[in-house]
C-alpha cells in the first residue's frame, strides 16, 4: 500500500452495461465510508460517457483525444465495465480503453482476491469460509502477451508461426517484489510461485531463478513453487494451501479466472490492476464484464464494484474504512435475507437494494 497524505483523487469511469448500474452503488459506499472516517476523497464524475460504446458510435473513438493528460493526474480509476459486443466487436471496446489504460499507465501488477464469502454457494465441495482465502498476482506486461514474432510462407503447407515470450529483469523482478511484499504482509507469509521450468526450458528457470534470488530479502516468507498444470489442480483440489499465488502473464491470467471461479463469485469478485509506485493512476474494476444479458433490468449484483472500492481504499493505506467496507459486504452476504440478495446469489433483490444496504451498513457497523 501506499501513503498518500493529500486528498484521493478517484476518476470515475462507469463505462458499458451493468457498469452504470453497480458504479452508483460502489460511489454510495464510498461516500459512506469516507464520511464516516472523515476522508479526503475527490470522486470525479466527469467521465460519465468515456469507455463506452455509446462514445464509440459516435465519434468513432472510446476515448477524446488528451485522455491520457487529462487521467494522469488522478491517483485511480474506479472503473465499472466495458463493451456491447452486438454493437461493437470487443477487440475496438476493450483495447480502445481498458488495456489503453493497463499499457499506458504501466499497471504491472494484476491483482485478484480469491475469497470464499458467507452466503455464496462454492462449488468445490465442503469448502467452508475461511478455506478459500488467497491472492493471485499476475505480472500485466510483458511474458508470453508479447507481440514479437511472425509468420513465414503464409497459407502454403510450409506454414511457420513463432510467437516469443519476453522476461525482462526489471519486469519479473518488479512483480515478484510485489508478490514477496503482500506476502510478508499477510499472517501467514506465504508465497507460491507459479512455474513451468520442466517443459519451458529458458524463461520458467530465469522466473525461477529471480524468485530465488528475490525470496533471499524475504527471510520471514516460506516460498514454493508449482509448475502450472498441477498448481491448477490443487486450486480446485486444496485451495487452502495458499497465500499469495504469483504467475507470469499467461499463467496469472488463467491462476486469476480460475481463483475467483473457485469461489463461485462472477459478480462478487473485484481486481486491481496496480502501478505501486504510483507514478500513474491504478485502476479497480469488478472482475465481471458488462453483462449485456442482464443490463437494464437492475438485477446486477453490485458486490464486485464495491469491493473493488473496499480494495482501492485498502491500496491507499485506509485501512480502518477498508475493513469496515469488508466487513459490511460479509455482513450483508451472510444475513442480508432474500428480499435484499440479487438474483444471482438466489434472493430477489435488487442492485440497489443489496447496495443500499450495504451502505447502510458502512454508517452503522
Ligand atoms: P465481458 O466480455 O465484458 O467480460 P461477458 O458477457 O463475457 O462480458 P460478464 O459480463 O462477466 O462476461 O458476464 C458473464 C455472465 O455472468 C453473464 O451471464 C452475466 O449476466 C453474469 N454476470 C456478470 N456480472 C454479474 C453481476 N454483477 N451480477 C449478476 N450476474 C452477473
Ligand atoms: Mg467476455
Amino acid at each position: 500500500t501506499v501513503e498518500k497524505p493529500r486528498a484521493l483523487r478517484i476518476a470515475v469511469i462507469p463505462g458499458d452495461g451493468i457498469g452504470q448500474e453497480v458504479m452508483p452503488e460502489g460511489l454510495a459506499c464510498l461516500r459512506a465510508a469516507a464520511a464516516r472516517f472523515n476522508l479526503d476523497i475527490e470522486l470525479d464524475e466527469q467521465f460519465k460517457d468515456w469507455a463506452t460504446c455509446d462514445r464509440y458510435l459516435r465519434t468513432g473513438s472510446m476515448l477524446p483525444e488528451g485522455w491520457k493528460e487529462t487521467l494522469a493526474p488522478y491517483d485511480a480509476i474506479y472503473f465499472g465495465a466495458v463493451g456491447m459486443p452486438n454493437l461493437v466487436p470487443d477487440h475496438i471496446s476493450l483495447w480502445g480503453s481498458l488495456i489503453q489504460f493497463r499499457r499506458e499507465f504501466d499497471q504491472y501488477i494484476s491483482l485478484r482476491p480469491c475469497r470464499l464469502m458467507p452466503g455464496i454457494a462454492c462449488p468445490l465441495a465442503n469448502k467452508k469460509v475461511g478455506d478459500i482465502d488467497f491472492w493471485v498476482v499476475r505480472e500485466n506486461t510483458e511474458g508470453e502477451y508479447s507481440s514479437i514474432g511472425g509468420k513465414m510462407f503464409p497459407g502454403t503447407d510450409r506454414e511457420v508461426v513463432i510467437q516469443e515470450t519476453v522476461m525482462s529483469r526489471i519486469g519479473v523482478d518488479r512483480v515478484l517484489k510485489y508478490a514477496f511484499d503482500l506476502a510478508q504482509s499477510r499472517p501467514k507469509k506465504h508465497l507460491t510461485s507459479a512455474t513451468k521450468s520442466n517443459g519451458i526450458s529458458i524463461t520458467m528457470p530465469y522466473w525461477d531463478e529471480r524468485c530465488a534470488e528475490m525470496a533471499k530479502g524475504y527471510q520471514d516468507v516460506s516460498v514454493d513453487k508449482y509448475h502450472i498444470d498441477i498448481l491448477t489442480a490443487w486450486f480446485v483440489l486444496r485451495p487452502e494451501l495458499f497465500d499469495v499465488v504469483v504467475g507470469s502473464n499467461l499463467f496469472g491470467d488463467i491462476l486469476s479466472d480460475l481463483g475467483p471461479a473457485c469461489t463461485g463469485s462472477i459478480g462478487v469478485a473485484p481486481s486491481g490492476n496496480i502501478n505501486p509506485e504510483g507514478t500513474w493512476p491504478s485502476l479497480f474494476e469488478p472482475v465481471h464484464g458488462s453483462a449485456p444479458d442482464i443490463a437494464g433490468k437492475g438485477i446486477a449484483n453490485p458486490v464486485g464494484m464495491i469491493w473493488a472500492g473496499q480494495m482501492m481504499l485498502e491500496h491507499f493505506g485506509y485501512k480502518e474504512a477498508a475493513d469496515i467496507m469488508m466487513k459490511a459486504i460479509e455482513t450483508a452476504l451472510e444475513s442480508g435475507g432474500s428480499q435484499v440478495i440479487t438474483p444471482d446469489l438466489g434472493g430477489a433483490g435488487t442492485c440497489q437494494s443489496l447496495g443500499g444496504h450495504i451502505a447502510n451498513l458502512i454508517n452503522k457497523l
